[in-house]
């Protein structure tokens, strides 16, 4: 007897899980991957993977999200990160460091090769088989297409592409393309505030040129207005994305002497008003911007808005299954990852970990057939 074959589009965080659990149960996995290595944005990224505490920390944190969807990374996360400890990924923190969430910090380079080895068959440069009979769309999201960036989520100007530079929504083309439904929250995305050009940011600065200090600026879009949420959220997923909205998709981040001082993920808030400095970004006295302020402050920042993945998506039911606006699921389409949307829509929740746990989902869900 021949074992169920599984074509996987993507060799990221969501694809890698889904190939290691299949073969795991037993069935036969390809790996097909646009760019020339695996890892997707997984291998860029801070790499830790968490949850909320509970569901209803999940809901009141991302109202907007599909209970059934959040219920299962609830459940099912904690076993997931024993799954991947097992499988030898080095843990670098035992804990996120931040009381309303719990999960591990992994060192992604290890975890990329852990999984990729479990995977077995990663092809590199290939695009999965358009009418594979069982397909799992693991590409990454759409942040990388332009077009598509500015039909679903209308920025103010061109947003910062924080991610691998190879998804450009290939996994949403195709899966409309066969009758699928879109998530809630296609508007939304999950970023950073990064500073602006002409500030050079390769992508292996993604994460130590992040400027995670609006919550201690005055916030100030180019023409000189206020318009941050108030509260601003602790992740500030809602004052980036409002930053994206406005024009160029850019603001000032104004801070005082006391604001220099704040110590936020293990750096100073001056470190990384000097580190944007430092890669060519704009860092003006307040008197340079020509608008009249309310304080007295000592730097203003330029920053943009990156996207690292967006939050809107395909719609999934809690088996990874594809679902046409009907609710019916399409016959052999799966997703998850930034594929798969409406999981953290109107807040945020670790990308990582949604990808973790849908794609182990998508494989046992196609052993079950
Ligand atoms: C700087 C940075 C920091 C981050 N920090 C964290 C963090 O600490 N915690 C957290 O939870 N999340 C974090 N993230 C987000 C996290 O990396 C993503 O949520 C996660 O990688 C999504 O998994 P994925 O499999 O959907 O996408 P990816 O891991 O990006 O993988 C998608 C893969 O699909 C490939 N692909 C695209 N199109 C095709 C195609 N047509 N055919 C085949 N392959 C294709 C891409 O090349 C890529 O390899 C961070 C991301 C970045 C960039």
């Amino acid at each position: 007897m021949t074992s169920k074959k599984v074509h996987i589009a993507g060799a990221g965080m969501a694809g890698l899980c889904t190939a290691a659990r299949a073969r795991e149960l037993g069935l036969d996995a390809v790996v097909h991957e646009k760019g020339n290595r695996p890892g997707g944005s997984m291998l860029l990224s801070s790499c830790v993977v968490w949850r909320y505490r509970d569901l209803d920390e999940f809901r009141a944190e991302c109202s907007g999200g599909d209970p059934d969807l959040q219920r299962e990374v609830i459940e099912r996360l904690d076993d997931a990160i024993a799954w991947l400890r097992s499988l030898r990924a080095k843990v670098v923190w035992e804990e996120t460091g931040n009381p309303r969430t719990v999960g591990v910090r992994f060192d992604p380079h290890s975890l990329t090769e852990v999984l990729a080895r479990a995977a077995g068959e990663v092809r590199l440069g290939t695009a999965a088989p358009e009418d594979a009979e069982q397909l799992l769309l693991a590409t990454g999201g759409f942040q990388g297409d332009r077009e598509l960036v500015h039909e679903h989520i209308a920025p103010g100007g061109e947003l910062l592409v924080r991610a691998n530079r190879w998804s450009t929504g290939d996994g949403l083309r195709h899966a409309l393309a066969r009758g699928a439904a879109l998530s809630a929250g296609m508007r939304e995305f999950y970023g950073r505030a990064m500073p602006a050009p002409p500030a050079a940011i390769p992508e292996e600065r993604f994460v130590d040129l992040a400027q995670l200090y609006g919550r201690h600026a005055l916030v100030l879009d180019d023409e000189g207005r206020e318009f941050a949420p108030d509260p601003i959220s602790w992740s500030e997923t809602d004052l980036v994305q409002a930053i994206g909205r406005r024009p160029n998709a850019s603001a000032w981040y104004l801070v005082d002497e006391e604001a220099l001082e704040v110590e936020i993920r293990g750096r100073t808030v001056g470190e990384m008003v000097e580190s944007a400095r430092a890669a060519g970004g704009e860092v003006l006295l307040p008197n340079e911007l020509g608008v009249e302020l309310p304080g007295a402050y000592r730097y203003a920042v330029h920053v943009v808005a990156g996207i690292t993945h967006t939050i809107g998506g395909l719609r999934i039911d809690p088996q990874a299954r594809v679902l046409r606006a009907d609710g019916t699921p399409i016959e052999g389409l799966y997703a998850a990852g930034a594929d798969a949307g409406g999981i953290s829509t109107g807040g945020y929740a670790s990308g990582l970990a949604s990808a973790l746990v849908f794609g182990r989902i998508a494989a046992e869900t196609v052993a079950s057939l």
